[in-house]
């Protein structure tokens, strides 16, 4: 039993761990003559007390696995936080280069229950009379569900990642011409790099909040130079989402296009933590970013965390009106062999939607599989420490093979007499 609650903590929380079958044997090696001599280690999976390795899922959703979602959130906190103000490889000096957070709506797809403020910060009436509370389950949803236009709903989603790459392009147009240089001298003298996280509002369609900064020709390395201001980033940003366009495919006659909503917001980042609240500060970007990446459809909208396999299991779910119909929606143009492309039944539980949940350029900061790389290297520091031999003169041989998902009733049980619950500590969740 303590041998079983020591495996078990290794999970750090983890609720639906891969078992692994399998062994892993460490060699004494000679350095001089290159000669295997003997066994320093050996590990097989049926002498470990739950009778195979465990490893963590990383799943990054919050509804499948609470634990990994926060391993994930935290280390997308880092990764948006390095851009903003150095670390983790970045220099600080990125903290001085102009940088804006701004978040892209999609355009209206039929009037939808909502909650106008007013100047003062007062609520005002919603289009169907109501004063909705702040929680209603009906905000975000049409006014109209038979007029709302689904079909359009639905293939926006899935060409939201194309038309976030065509704005991309056409941002560093613009920032070019501000600068009077042609977008190939402008590699010369700037860099413009992102960080992106993808959200859904409550009418399910996907936003995106990003993360732009200019650097200097080299990237974060380098000073941006003296005209990359703010004010052109930003300026480069409204004129390049306006003229961002997708054609999309012809439905029964009708020709889809795509851009984004008229809805645009873009704001200066600064970089002190306390300011009364008025501005934005990296602090509160990083939390809000990170806060998005470890969420899918299912907590705006009601939906699923999972792949549908039959559209008859929609019927058995307890979910929203509104999200049934952009799910069947989905699940309907996704018969049609000339949208198969789009891979519509697939990406159903998203609402259409099949981009990543967090992407960001090259040069924007280090990635999350550096961060993961360098944990697995400090695990493997300490361990090595612990047994006190030396990578050099060691060789590892190891065979592993799939042997299954999740803990079992008896696991789960001793698993949650050490866990706290997750999410109680850490990077602020505000914002
Ligand atoms: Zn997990
Ligand atoms: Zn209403």
């Amino acid at each position: 039993m303590p041998a079983l609650l020591r495996q078990l903590s290794g999970l750090g929380g983890c609720t639906h761990p891969i078992r692994l079958d399998g062994h892993r044997t460490e060699y004494d090696v000679n350095t001089r003559t290159g000669e295997i001599g003997s066994v320093l280690h050996h590990l097989d999976s049926s002498s470990l007390p739950a009778g195979h390795l465990l490893v963590r899922c990383n799943n990054r959703r919050t509804t499948r696995c609470a634990a990994c979602a926060e391993v994930y959130r935290r280390d997308t906190f880092h990764l948006i936080t390095s851009g903003l103000r150095g670390g983790k490889g970045v220099p600080e000096r990125v903290a001085a280069h102009p940088r804006v957070f701004a978040t892209f709506t999609a355009p209206s797809f039929g009037p939808v229950h909502n909650r106008p403020t007013g100047s003062a910060g007062s609520v005002r009436r919603c289009r169907c009379g109501a004063l909705h509370d702040q929680d209603d389950p009906a905000l975000g949803t049409p006014l109209d569900p038979d007029t709302y236009d689904y079909e359009a709903a639905v293939l926006w989603n899935a060409h939201a990642g194309p038309l976030w790459r065509r704005f991309s392009i056409y941002l560093r147009r613009e920032v070019a011409k501000r600068a009077g240089l042609t977008q190939r001298a402008l590699r010369e003298h700037a860099r413009v790099s992102f960080a992106k996280v993808a959200e859904y509002q409550k009418r399910g369609a996907v936003h995106f909040h990003a993360v732009i900064r200019i650097d200097g020709p080299e990237g974060g390395d380098t000073p941006p130079p003296a005209w990359a201001t703010a004010e052109l980033l930003t300026d480069a940003i409204r004129a390049a989402a306006t003229a961002a366009r997708v054609d999309g495919p012809v439905v029964d006659g009708r020709a889809h296009a795509f851009a984004f909503g008229r809805q645009l917001d873009v704001r200066t980042i600064r970089s002190a933590d306390f300011d009364g609240g008025q501005e934005l500060t990296e602090r509160a970007v990083a939390a809000y970013i990170a806060k998005y990446a470890t969420k899918g459809a299912e907590t705006a909208t009601g939906a699923l965390d999972r792949p549908l396999r039959f559209l008859a299991e929609l019927a058995q779910l307890d979910i929203s009106d509104h999200a049934r119909r952009l799910i069947r929606t989905a699940w309907t143009l996704g018969a049609r062999k000339d949208l198969e492309h789009l891979r519509l039944r697939a990406w159903a539980h998203m609402l259409g939607f099949r981009g990543h949940f967090s992407t960001k350029s090259r040069r924007y900061s280090t990635t999350l599989g550096a961060l993961r790389d360098a944990r697995a290297e400090w695990r493997r520091a300490q361990a090595l420490e612990a047994a006190e031999t030396d990578p050099d003169t060691t060789l590892v041989l190891a065979h592993w093979v799939y042997a299954g998902t999740g803990l079992t009733d008896a696991e789960a049980w001793l698993a949650e007499t050490l866990e706290p619950a997750p999410g109680t500590e850490g990077e602020p969740t505000h914002g």
